[in-house]
């Protein structure tokens, strides 16, 4: 079951996009001799300079729309002849810190590259889909699905690229089981940054397959990746229970991802909110659905501090589960953890719809335009031995407020992490998802950026003093020393990748770790 050799396009229209196809801005003129399948824009037109942070704002050149994987080889092989354009794939422009961007470079919109094919598994080998790398994960999950099909691992949000999730890991409430999104790829398709086009697998071309997952885009543009599939469930119990201590809360979540398989749930997330009212940040935010009774604060122990922790758990069941033995399933599971007792809200809902239970919030947040503000947001690995003290000073004192959005904070487990992949996580056995996902009105209504930042800022200096080993996820530096550090002993590894398939460091200039050279 090789993958075709190329991806189906879908031509953007010049007349309802604005798209040129003789453009010659003065770096890029011989991008219109490349006879492409797929088509040039300007910037400003289809995509602009943004990305969901809204912090960094590069103007690229122009933006290829490539129509075929041919299409992908010529341009690199175009960007690398000259003297110094770079390149970077943008997926869904889903980035906070402009690592979709090209300052004067050239834009790849991976997205105008359409492909999903499904291959349903025989008595010797497990099914899989076949994806382009910019097809979403939405679509690859409606396709799946429509044959009872579905990928093991996840994102919490689903309007995100494959290539732009594998080029950093996609973890969600999954990875405790399935390890990350990375974790879960069978092959991959790439062109490297000299333009060689190749699938690699885990047994050949292997060194540029564990490259690029979790690579950054630095090694080659993901064109089509395999990902593993498993038999969809019909329904989930969503289920969020609320804590007052953290050593409690804590402790239950690593019981639950240490479990054997059949006595534990499908899904372990958690998150920390502010002990009030607050809609956003505080006792509403546990509410599951308008059926939900309220949350009674009453049952909040007089000791409870500034801060309380909400485990996230979800269960897989069929439409034809026999209900009173899946409740007593559940109340089994539930029975040896130490939330507040009254505290519990559950709520059943399709596979689709939990997988896609972000989207409600994006519509909301759309129609309050703090979608579209900036978001400074922070992601972090941190070790399990040091995530009291990160609870105690961080979470307690540095964000009592709340951050405006969700605190999310859970436990993954290093051994579904494959070392050799270029993903960086921190060296203990147990690691803990921080994500500061932080939700504000723009200034002058919301806080300042800058003031949000200094808070980032603040953390990062309190870990570093702290002697805390974490590690960024998605992470962005402006120093090589910081790279260096952010790498430690995969630092080697990373440059001999670099400098065997993007020697001339075309590819995706807006991570800032390498500059072109002639
Ligand atoms: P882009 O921003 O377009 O690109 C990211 C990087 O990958 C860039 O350097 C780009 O050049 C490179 N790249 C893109 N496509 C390719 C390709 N085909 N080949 C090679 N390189 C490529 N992450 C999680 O792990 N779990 C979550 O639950 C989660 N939730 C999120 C929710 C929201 C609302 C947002 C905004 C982000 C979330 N993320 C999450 C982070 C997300 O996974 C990353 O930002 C991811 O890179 C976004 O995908 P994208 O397609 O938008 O990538």
């Amino acid at each position: 079951h090789e993958p075709p050799s190329s991806c189906t396009a879908t031509r953007i229209s010049p007349a309802s996009s604005g798209i040129i196809s003789n453009t010659k801005p003065a770096d890029c003129s011989s991008l219109a001799s490349l006879d492409l399948h797929g088509s040039i824009s300007l910037p400003g037109t289809a995509i602009t300079s943004e990305d969901f942070g809204g912090i960094y704002h590069h103007k690229p050149l122009a933006i290829v729309h490539p129509g075929s994987v041919e299409d992908i080889v010529k341009v690199v092989t175009m960007v690398n002849a000259s003297p110094n354009l770079t390149l970077a794939a943008m997926g869904n422009g889903h980035s906070i810190n402009g690592q979709a961007q090209a300052l004067n470079g050239l834009v790849l919109d991976m997205k105008s590259l359409k492909g999903i094919e499904i291959f349903q598994g025989s008595p010797t080998e497990g099914p899989y889909v076949d994806a382009c790398g910019g097809e979403l994960w939405i679509d690859v999950l409606k396709a799946t699905l429509r044959v009872g099909l579905a990928p093991r691992s996840w994102t919490d949000y689903l309007p995100l690229s494959v290539g732009g999730t594998l080029s950093n890991g996609g973890v969600s409430g999954q990875t405790f089981k399935f390890g990350p999104q990375i974790s879960n790829v069978l092959n991959l398709h790439v062109v490297s940054g000299k333009g060689e086009s190749m699938t690699c697998y885990p047994e050949k071309n292997q060194d540029l397959f564990y490259g690029a997952l979790g690579g950054l885009g630095q090694f080659g543009i993901i064109t089509k990746a395999r990902i593993m599939l498993q038999r969809a469930p019909h329904m989930v119990r969503w289920i969020r229970t609320v804590y007052a201590d953290f050593e409690e809360f804590r402790a239950d979540q690593e019981l639950l991802i240490s479990l054997p398989e059949e006595r534990t749930f499908d899904y372990v997330e958690g998150f920390v909110l502010t002990n009030n009212d607050d809609p956003i940040s505080g006792w509403p935010s546990v509410l599951l659905s308008p059926s939900n009774s309220s949350f009674d604060f009453k049952l909040i122990p007089q000791t409870a501090g500034p801060m309380l922790y909400c485990l996230e758990v979800a269960l897989h069941y069929d439409h034809d589960e026999d209900f009173v033995t899946l409740n007593k399933r559940i109340e089994g599971m539930l029975a040896p953890l130490r939330f507040i007792k009254g505290l519990h809200f559950s709520f059943d809902l399709s596979y689709f719809d939990f997988l896609n239970r972000v989207h409600a919030a994006e519509v909301a947040a759309r129609s309050s335009g703090i979608w579209d503000a900036p978001h400074p947001w922070l992601n972090l690995f941190v070790p399990k031995s040091k995530i009291s003290a990160f609870d105690a000073k961080v979470f307690r004192e540095i964000l009592k407020d709340g951050v405006g959005g969700p605190i999310l904070v859970y436990p993954v487990t290093r051994n579904k992490w494959d070392s050799r992949m270029s993903a960086i996580i921190p060296g203990e056995d147990t690691f803990y998802l921080v994500a500061l996902l932080r939700f504000s009105p723009p200034y002058p209504s919301g806080p300042p950026i800058q003031s949000i930042l200094a808070q980032n800022e603040q953390i990062l200096h309190y870990c570093t003093t702290a002697g805390i080993d974490m590690k960024l996820y998605l992470p962005h530096y402006k120093t090589e020393s910081d790279w260096k550090r952010h790498f430690g002993r995969k630092w080697q590894q990373f440059l001999q990748r670099k400098s065997t398939y993007d020697p001339k460091a075309i590819l995706a200039p807006g991570q800032r770790i390498f500059s072109r050279s002639t």
